[in-house]
């Protein structure tokens, strides 16, 4: 409420100082949840809108972060007992219910692995088998009791969920742009792709699949399709290399290392992009065969994989044109 009266006082005072421009359709790019995030919305809408879409962005990094002191996750992990805001509960539940879905290949239990193996910063580290087997992870013992909002886990073990987070930024930077009134804008946060309605000339957004095997920038295929979240996940987003070994940031919660993944990358497309961001991670730890058949389980969710010999499967009765870049 507070929040909502706040941007309202400082749009009003924005349209009346004249600083609410209105824009040129650009995309326009900042840094968040680790990644760069860009947006861009249709020639004319106002700058308050795509700041207000952003702010959304900003606020999931500041409560979901397993990094930042200020955020709500790193007083749970740091605490193992918390009572949760709304949003931080319901969130976890989403997760949890990814992990049972996935039979455990998601897993937000994983947080004292990812800090293990430090992948993503500049201090990686390969663990020992030892250390590895002293993580506790385990999505099971979450506890987690809907009439205190408490969330209680074991004394060992952390929460992270960088695998489901930014899917649910750009839910809710999508959900904050359509309560402005706009109809069609395109969110991407490093990888996560909301395609929200369709082209102002009515046709479907044309969305490229990263190409694993390529530069950064480049993708093999192009997807056509409206309303529509587009996650990719994969082993070449971020990795490190020490004597001669690749090790990259998808940990496989049963082993405890990278996972062995016949897939180079794993796109999931389907309306909640909180889902298509847990089901890529999963998709990808699970491998080709077991991935395509969760993802044929389930209604409205499709997906693009690429096998590591360059193989591309789609799932059953792909409903998307496609085609192909060489
Ligand atoms: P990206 O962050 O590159 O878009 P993902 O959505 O696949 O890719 O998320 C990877 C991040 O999720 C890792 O950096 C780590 O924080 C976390 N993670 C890694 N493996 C798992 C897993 N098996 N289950 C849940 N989260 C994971
Ligand atoms: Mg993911």
């Amino acid at each position: 409420m507070k929040k909502n009266f706040l941007f309202l006082f400082l749009s009003t005072l924005l349209l009346f100082t004249g600083c609410d421009r209105r824009t040129n359709g650009e995309k326009q790019s900042f840094i968040s949840l680790g990644t760069v995030c860009s947006i861009t919305l249709p020639k004319g809408t106002r700058q308050s809108v795509y700041d207000a879409a952003k702010q959304e962005i900003i606020a999931v990094n500041d409560k979901f972060s397993r990094t930042s002191e200020k955020s709500e996750l790193y007083a749970l992990n740091r605490d193992k007992s918390i009572v949760a805001s709304e949003e931080f509960y319901a969130l976890v539940e989403t997760a949890v219910s990814v992990a049972k879905l996935t039979d455990g290949a998601f897993d937000p239990a994983i947080g004292g692995l990812t800090a293990l193996w430090n992948i993503a910063t500049e201090h990686p580290h390969v663990p020992s088998d030892e250390e590895i087997a002293r993580v506790d992870r385990s999505w099971s013992d979450i506890q987690m009791d809907p009439s205190s909002r408490r969330i209680t886990v074991p004394k060992t073990m952390d929460i992270d969920l960088g695998g489901i987070a930014k899917g649910y930024a750009a839910d809710k930077a999508k959900k904050t742009l359509a309560e402005h009134g706009v109809r069609q804008g395109l969110i991407n946060l490093g990888g996560n792709v909301y395609a929200l309605g369709a082209k102002e000339d009515g046709s479907d957004w044309r969305i490229g699949l990263r190409d694993p095997k390529g530069q950064e920038g480049s993708a093999f295929i192009i997807i056509n399709l409206s309303d529509k979240a587009v996650v990719t996940s994969g082993g070449y987003e971020r990795y490190f290399v020490q004597d001669g070994k690749t090790y990259h940031h998808i940990l496989d919660p049963s082993t405890g290392y990278p996972a062995k993944s016949d897939l180079l990358s794993s796109s999931i497309i389907g309306t909640d992009s909180t889902l298509c961001d847990g089901l890529s991670t999963a998709v990808f730890v699970l491998g080709s065969e077991k991935g395509l058949a969760l993802i044929n389980r389930l209604e409205g969710y499709d997906c693009v994989l690429m096998k590591t010999d360059g193989t591309i499967i789609f799932s059953k009765d792909f409903p998307y044109k496609t085609s192909y870049l060489t």
